[in-house]
């Protein structure tokens, strides 16, 4: 589980990158990345996140030296 170090009040809730609702606590997520500064880098529900989860792992292999 990721802490965000809020001092006082609740932390803010992760949402999802792709159906922008907050990835609720126990909820399945996954991080997938697509290089260090894409905006579709973050989290994702499970079930969300599968589709993209191919893509980012082509992107990570970078094959095209564009890191
Ligand atoms: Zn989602």
């Amino acid at each position: 589980m990721a802490y965000f170090g809020t001092v006082g009040g609740d932390p803010p809730r992760p949402s999802c990158r792709a159906c922008r609702q907050p990835i609720a606590d126990g909820e399945p997520f996954i991080h997938l990345r697509f290089g260090s500064t894409h905006e579709m880098t973050g989290l994702y529900h499970r079930r969300c996140g599968r589709p993209f989860e191919s893509f980012a792992r082509v992107l990570n292999m970078n094959p095209w030296g564009h890191f």
